[in-house]
């Protein structure tokens, strides 16, 4: 099981499994991403992508989720 960040959403997708030639698709956005000769490539625009960079670091972006949400002001939401 793997995480990556869609590149043109920036949606977390789950590939099960990754192996030459497995498509994943975002369910946010439908971005197609084909995984080929160690890259991923978004098919939308043939953007070829390195695993590294869309890999989703969660051991140190635990800090940046709890950012968020210190960053919703609830009663701007609710308040009015
Ligand atoms: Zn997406």
């Amino acid at each position: 099981m793997k995480f990556i960040v869609c590149p043109s959403c920036g949606e977390e997708i789950v590939i099960k499994d990754l192996y030459e030639g497995v498509e994943v698709q975002c369910d946010l956005c439908g971005s197609v991403l084909l995984y080929e000769d160690g890259k991923f490539i978004l098919l939308d625009t043939n953007e070829e992508f390195d695993p590294e960079d869309l890999e989703k670091d969660f051991s140190e972006g635990e800090e940046d989720i709890e950012d968020e949400f210190d960053d919703i002001d609830y009663d701007d939401f609710y308040g009015e």
